[in-house]
């Protein structure tokens, strides 16, 4: 397998656009180091989404490029990045199944025991085995039987177990209960440590746990550094 961690990120020169839409980036750079954990603050509309959707090729650059330890990412196969990947998006999908497929999903092979250490990694274990079939239990059509933060950390689970060199994850900002909540933060300050990690950030724990903050405006930079320093 992939080791699980490092990747040094750059954006170069990068511009973009959705279609023949307004240009949304222009001459964009920046650059992580591996291990970094970033986190994207901003006013809405102001570029973080594309930024990460531009990360995990959703979308590629129209100008410039993005380069993953040094290679533009186009010149690596999607195969290669889908494995590199873990993607917590902020209204996660879930499969019609059992939590334990969910999270399964994505490393098919995984034993039940390394789907339970991602859940538990991942903070994910407690409100599962909570539940009267635990692991077992079916999530319904999109996991409409879990509540949003459930999902989400559900999700969550599934991008840990692929020990992903890359973590990219948009926060939910719907409420979340203050149990749920809890063990997203405890699973976070977890899985972020040491690992290269991108974060559309809306809470303050996870801003404060980042080695570097990004506030992103009308798809620039307008401000960064520590939460000490801004
Ligand atoms: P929010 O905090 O509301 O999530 P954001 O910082 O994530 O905002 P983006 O979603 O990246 O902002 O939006 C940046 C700009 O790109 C906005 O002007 C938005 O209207 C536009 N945009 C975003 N997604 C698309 C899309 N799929 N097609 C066309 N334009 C888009
Ligand atoms: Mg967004």
């Amino acid at each position: 397998g992939y080791p699980d961690r490092l990747e040094h990120i750059s954006f170069e020169d990068v511009g973009f656009r959705y279609g023949s839409g307004p240009q949304i980036l222009e001459g964009f750079n920046l650059s992580v180091e591996p291990g970094q954990t970033v986190a994207l603050v901003g006013a809405t509309g102001g570029g973080k989404s594309t930024l990460v959707n531009l990360l995990c090729r959703f979308y590629e650059p129209t100008s410039g490029r993005i380069l993953i330890d040094g290679i533009d990412y186009r010149d690596r196969s999607l195969r290669w990045l889908q494995s590199s990947l873990g993607i917590v998006l902020q209204q996660p999908h879930l499969f019609s199944g059992t939590i334990g497929d969910n999270i399964r999903y994505g490393k098919l092979d995984a034993s039940q025991e390394e789907v339970e250490d991602a859940a538990r990694l991942a903070g994910a274990h407690e409100f599962i085995t909570d539940l009267d079939d635990g692991y077992d239990t079916e999530v319904g059509e999109d996991g409409n039987q879990l509540s949003l933060g459930q999902k989400q950390l559900v999700s969550f689970a599934r991008a840990v177990l692929k020990r992903p060199r890359l973590l990219v994850m948009d926060e939910a900002t719907s409420s979340i209960d203050t149990e749920t909540e809890r063990q997203i933060q405890q699973g976070l300050a977890r899985v972020l440590s040491g690992r290269t990690s991108f974060v559309i950030a809306h809470r303050l724990s996870t801003i404060r746990a980042a080695d570097l903050i990004l506030v992103i405006d009308h798809g620039r930079i307008v401000e960064q550094g520590t939460h000490q320093e801004l």
